[in-house]
């Protein structure tokens, strides 16, 4: 444990149905990544978890599903028209473009490349001789602002007015609503709003896998506190965040925690912390924490002329806006990170090496893997039974798998991660007493190995619990 390499995952995603190259029968379309049937539920199942433990785990917080498109001004008002870039540099021998500050970063580290001004980014890569990653040869332009918002036209008439953009986070969309949600849900400070949705960023260079994409999903809350108090809320969410990490069986020694320096500061933040995750390329950022103070709200009330204020509820005459601290989470490279964590390469006692995907319980994408021991048709009758009577009392989801020999079953399942798989065979219809005794089954633990015997009602009970 966990993944020695990216493609050990990439070529397993593929192989059981987790994730697909996109538009993969037109030779595909560049870092784009579609969840297959098994990562549609692991995805459900993270942001399912991470709704209960953030939204409905907390009397603090509500949530929210806004818009991807919204008002051009928005991103005037966030400062993301004017200031969400990257620097821009071209190879002048083979035309390859790319980020400079990457490049910096893959060869001094994350803090040299962080705190460069753009105008430094091409003497830099110059004096370090650092060589362009296509042709090798040293010799780039200046570094140029590259806007990464994605530009479209809303409706029938093009031209100037129709210009909007696809949001390149969510939490504008909160900020946005922060009147009607204190109006309609009685809100008293500090308070927060928790949303999951999909972003888009024109990356200049995206890669390894679904770290960095262009189309991303994020999980993202704005909390909303006291001016002056934000300090002790940044603290107490940087815990919640880490142990929600630990839970799902992420080694600690892979996190770490990384403070901006101040010349690193997004425009709109006084304090950022990423957690960062030991990617098998090295260390990348999972998740990011910043105090923006009042910054979006100041903002949006100067552009849209509107108070933003929050009223004290039991001293109307206090009036304010909240300071926010937000913590934000990637879907994909939370869901990426699970599953590097979760690959396992394990020699039998019989000296077979058995790959099995650790996930934690809650992510799995099955919870039960129901497997009648042959093809015949009263052990597939009998097993449809039992898939049926756990479907109906308990509220777990089950794969129904009859392809093949009972080891490669057992092998699929543990290298989709199945917590447990339970097998009907000739001793359950009664046909065989060395088997076990009639309406019997037996369950298997798939990180131990065990294999319990126990009747049908009894693992009812037990699956309900
Ligand atoms: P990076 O420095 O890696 O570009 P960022 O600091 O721009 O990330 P934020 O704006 O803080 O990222 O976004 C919050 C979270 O969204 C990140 O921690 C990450 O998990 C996720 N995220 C950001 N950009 C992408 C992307 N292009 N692809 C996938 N996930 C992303």
């Amino acid at each position: 444990m966990p993944a020695k390499s990216l493609d050990q995952i990439v070529s397993l995603s593929k192989r059981r149905g987790f994730i697909f190259p996109g538009s993969d029968i037109y030779g595909g379309l560049a870092n784009t990544w579609d969840y297959g049937p098994l990562g549609a539920e692991l995805k459900n199942r993270v942001k399912r978890t991470w709704w209960q433990t953030f939204v409905h785990g907390r009397q603090d917080m509500v949530g929210l599903d806004a818009s991807i498109l919204m008002n051009a001004k928005v991103w005037e008002a966030s400062g993301h028209v004017g200031n969400f870039a990257d620097p821009l540099v071209d190879c002048k021998n083979c035309k390859e473009r790319t980020r400079g500050d990457k490049l910096i970063e893959e060869k001094l580290g994350v803090e040299a490349a962080a705190v460069l001004k753009i105008e430094q980014v091409q003497p830099m890569l110059l004096a370090e001789k650092i060589p362009c990653p296509k042709c090798g040869k040293v010799a780039w332009t200046e570094a140029k602002r590259f806007n990464l918002m994605f530009r479209t036209q809303q409706g029938v008439v093009e031209g100037e007015g129709n210009e909007i953009y696809l949001r390149p986070e969510t939490a504008q969309g909160i900020f946005v609503n922060f009147k009607n949600i204190v109006d309609t849900m009685r809100m008293r400070l500090p308070f927060g709003v928790g949303q999951i949705g999909k972003a888009f960023r024109n990356e200049i260079t995206p890669g390894n896998f679904t770290f960095r994409t262009r189309e991303f999903e994020q999980m993202e809350i704005e909390y909303f506190v006291e001016p002056g108090t934000e300090a002790k809320y940044f603290e107490e969410w940087k815990d919640a965040v880490w142990e929600w990490f630990l839970s799902f069986g992420i080694a600690k020694e892979r996190l770490r925690i990384r403070e901006h320096g101040a010349d690193e500061l997004s425009h709109y933040s006084s304090r950022t912390i990423d957690i960062e995750y030991l990617f098998p390329w090295g260390w990348g950022e999972l998740f990011g924490l910043a105090n923006r103070a009042d910054y979006d709200l100041k903002q949006h009330e100067k552009f849209s002329g509107q108070d933003m204020k929050f009223t004290d509820p039991d001293d109307p005459k206090k009036k304010f806006l909240p300071y926010v601290v937000e913590p934000s989470f990637g879907c994909d490279r939370s869901i990426l990170t699970f599953l590097l964590e979760a690959y396992t390469e394990e020699v039998l006692e019989n000296g077979e090496t058995r790959t099995v995907m650790k996930l934690d319980p809650r992510l799995a994408p099955y919870d039960l893997a129901i497997l009648p021991l042959s093809k015949k048709e009263q052990l597939i009758g009998k097993a449809q039974e039992l898939y049926k009577r756990i479907v109906q009392e308990t509220n777990l989801v089950c794969d129904f798998d009859i392809t093949g020999s009972i080891g490669k079953r057992y092998r699929r399942q543990d290298e989709i991660g199945t917590p447990r798989a339970i097998t009907v065979d000739f001793g359950t219809i009664g046909e065989d007493e060395k088997q076990g005794e009639r309406d019997t089954v037996t369950i298997r633990d798939r990180d131990t190995l065990k294999q319990e015997r126990l009747s049908i009602n009894e693992l009812i009970e037990k699956l309900k619990r």
